[in-house]
């Protein structure tokens, strides 16, 4: 009889082949118990199963081919180089290496049959493959083709492929002698056992549905996803549940400071901000640290309840920090902040990596030792030489800019206490994402805009009709408006974004001679663009050029016209939200998206979402959709969400009843809720305390 195992507590090391350099490897990829060797999933499968013909490859896919050696070439000085000319009946491929040896060359001769697996590309000769794996066919020999799809791991430099396979494999056969792996006990996703779904996703059948497996969506895989997305949202809870215990300064009441602002301000607030302002000083009133996120859709006015959340804490006497994630955007807070906040006689401290050194010191002394002070900055404001005297809230705007680590980091300039935090995004989160990524926050959303502001009309219009967009910008501007006119680039490359922009400047600086045209982007100091911001603002500019870099926050209600250079670059929220910058005022505004011909049927029905639709939430849901999370949230932050079987777009139709089943089990059934998470989240659970 087998003995009983419990794979959790079992090391890897314990496995055949795992010696201390192995060993060193499969931890990098957080696996250190048998365990997490099993719920080390294949990330995709390769199909070996069947020789394609070559005329029928599609650039993009991997796919096993048969052919005959026609050419065989080195290129010029590269004697480390092979190119080889593959045929098969009608089709013909390129077979590309680079650094072979000798021994190699020699056996790849004309007239050699070879099969080959690999990515198919479009190179400069048509198809080719780089690198493909590949062996020859003896004349007579009989090659079997693989029966079931080819698991691929996630790996890491040093840790092969056949090594994860023979681990695998190791570890499958322990299972069966492991009576608590299954946790969820019940059909889940309408497949049963979790041994039987690991089996099978890892070892997936002769018969398997090919095509269901390739799409993540055969039930064995679902139902690893369940459990996935179930031990995210039981580590946000619990984490939700930790946050609970921390101590924070408490705010009570209505502060005077508070009434005071809202008495000046020359508006009065919307119910939605009434609304979420409440919110606000409900939680600060708490010594329970404030964990919320303010949603709302560009220029729905979050800056005025920023202010009015520091006055309740400043009244408190503790510090607030505001961070902005560009100069620019720290720059319009410090101007607004100072405005507001300043005649109530609260000091407005302002740190940027652009200051001078003594600016920078004497911004340092007040932090350090003054009370009564709002400190507004980009990410200078955690750099380790800045220190709080006691910071009892922290504003963050525009979170999905700022990374996790970063968060953090700021979080422990708080020395006794736990600050409040306030985030606050302009890019709608999507539900779907709201409930996996950030179940962990409390949420607030201003679903209302100020009064009089009327939805931006927007239209389509291909880079032929260029002048009459030019006219239309002159007439805009002639009637007393103001335009933006912003150049996009698909690299991420700030140097050619800024080149693009100076030549736009440049040619509407000459189509449009009666009107003063002015550039901004990164790459102008911090000064300069102060400068050209103000002047914008003051009316005395009447176009500016910009990179995307006035995405986010900048605010100038005259400014009514803004034209979108290559939208197709971007995505669709991001979209959103640059528009945004127009429609501020009471006049009608619009945004031309101004495309590059030719245009794809899928680029153009992009857009049509955007000339459609003014609901930011709309937009961010479809952009998910279209784009998926990483892309939507900026790669850096899907640290996050970062799944191995789930994906949360394929897979929403799940959290419901995931959301269900965490709640049900954060009440009666505590003691799984540790081993599942442990299971999927591993190491990673630090993350969740920010
Ligand atoms: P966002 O939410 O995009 O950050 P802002 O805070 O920049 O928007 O606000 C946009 C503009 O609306 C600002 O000029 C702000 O002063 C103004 N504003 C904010 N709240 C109101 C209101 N209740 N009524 C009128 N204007 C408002
Ligand atoms: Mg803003």
């Amino acid at each position: 009889m087998l003995k009983e195992l419990n794979l959790s507590a079992l090391s890897c090391s314990e496995l055949k082949g795992v010696g201390p350099k192995i060993a060193e490897c499969l931890a990098r990829l957080g696996i250190v118990s048998v365990q997490d060797v099993l719920f080390h999933l294949p990330s995709r499968y390769q199909d070996k199963t069947r020789v394609r013909a070559i005329a029928s490859l599609r650039p993009g896919e991997s796919a096993l081919i048969e052919g005959e050696i026609i050419a065989k070439d080195s290129p010029k000085g590269g004697k480390t180089q092979l190119l080889l000319h593959l045929q098969d009946g009608k089709g013909f491929i390129q077979l590309r290496f680079f650094h072979v040896v000798l021994a190699q060359i020699k056996a790849l001769n004309l007239g050699v049959k070879l099969r080959c697996f690999g990515e198919v590309r479009f190179g400069v000769k048509g198809f080719e493959m780089v690198h493909p794996e590949y062996r020859v066919i003896h004349p007579g020999e009989i090659v079997p083709i693989d029966a079931s799809l080819t698991p691929v791991y996630p790996t890491t430099d040093g840790l092969h492929q056949s090594t994860l396979r023979r681990l695998t494999e190791q570890a499958l056969s322990l299972m069966m002698c492991d009576k608590k792996l299954n946790i969820l006990s019940g059909e889940l996703c309408g497949f049963s056992d979790l041994k039987d779904a690991l089996l099978y996703v890892h070892r997936p059948p002769v018969d398997a549905n090919q095509y269901q497996l390739l799409e993540g969506k055969h039930p064995a895989q679902q139902r690893l996803a369940f459990e996935e997305l179930l031990a995210h949202r039981l580590s946000l809870l619990q984490a939700r549940q930790k946050q609970v215990m921390l101590v924070a300064p408490s705010f009570p009441g209505s502060s005077s400071l508070l009434q005071q602002l809202l008495q000046h301000l020359p508006f009065q607030l919307t119910r939605a901000q009434q609304r979420v302002l409440q919110e606000i000083q409900h939680d600060l009133s708490h010594s329970r640290p404030m964990l919320r996120l303010i949603q709302g859709d560009v220029g729905c006015g979050k800056t005025v309840i920023a202010a009015l959340a520091a006055l309740q804490a400043i009244d408190g006497g503790y510090q607030v920090a505001v961070m902005a994630p560009t100069e620019i955007l720290a720059e319009q807070h410090r101007h607004n902040f100072t405005n507001w906040l300043t005649p109530l006689g609260i000091k407005v401290a302002y740190l940027s990596s652009s200051l001078k050194t003594s600016e920078k010191n004497a911004a340092l002394d007040s932090i350090a030792n003054h009370n009564n002070i709002v400190a507004i900055g980009t990410h200078a404001l955690f750099q380790d030489h800045v220190i709080f005297l006691n910071l009892g809230l922290i504003i963050v705007d525009e979170q999905h800019r700022f990374g996790v680590e970063q968060r953090l980091k700021l979080k422990k300039k708080a020395i006794e206490l736990h600050p409040h935090q306030l985030i606050m995004t302009a890019t709608p989160i999507p539900r779907t994402l709201a409930m996996t990524a950030y179940a962990d926050l409390d949420h607030s959303i201003i679903d209302e805009l100020p009064p009089g502001r009327k939805p931006v009309k927007t239209v389509i219009i291909g880079n032929n009709r260029r002048d009459e967009v030019v006219e239309r910008v002159k007439q805009q501007c002639l009637g007393g408006h103001q335009c933006y006119w912003v150049c996009t680039l698909i690299e991420e490359s700030e140097v050619l974004q800024c080149q693009a922009a100076e030549e736009a400047a440049q040619q509407l600086k000459q189509d449009l001679p009666e009107l003063v045209v002015e550039l901004i982007h990164g790459r102008i100091k911090p000064e300069q663009k102060e400068l050209i911001m103000q002047a914008f603002k003051a009316g005395k500019i009447n176009v500016l050029v910009a990179t995307t870099v006035i995405e986010v926050g900048v605010d100038v209600p005259n400014a009514n016209l803004m034209i979108i250079e290559n939208p197709e670059r971007l995505g669709l929220s991001q979209l959103h939200q640059l528009r945004g910058r127009v429609g501020r005022g009471s006049a009608q505004s619009f945004c031309v998206l101004l495309y590059h011909h030719p245009l794809s049927q899928h680029a153009k029905e992009r857009l049509e979402i955007l000339r459609d639709c003014s609901d930011g939430f709309a937009v961010a849901e479809k952009d998910l959709e279209l784009r998926g999370p990483g892309e939507m949230l900026g790669t850096k932050q899907s640290g996050l969400i970062s799944f191995r079987m789930a994906d949360i777009v394929r897979d929403r139709a799940l959290l419901p009843q995931v959301q269900a089943l965490a709640a049900d089990m954060m009440q009666s059934q505590s003691e799984l809720v540790d081993p599942l998470i442990e299971r999927w989240l591993g190491v990673k659970t630090v993350y969740r305390q920010v």
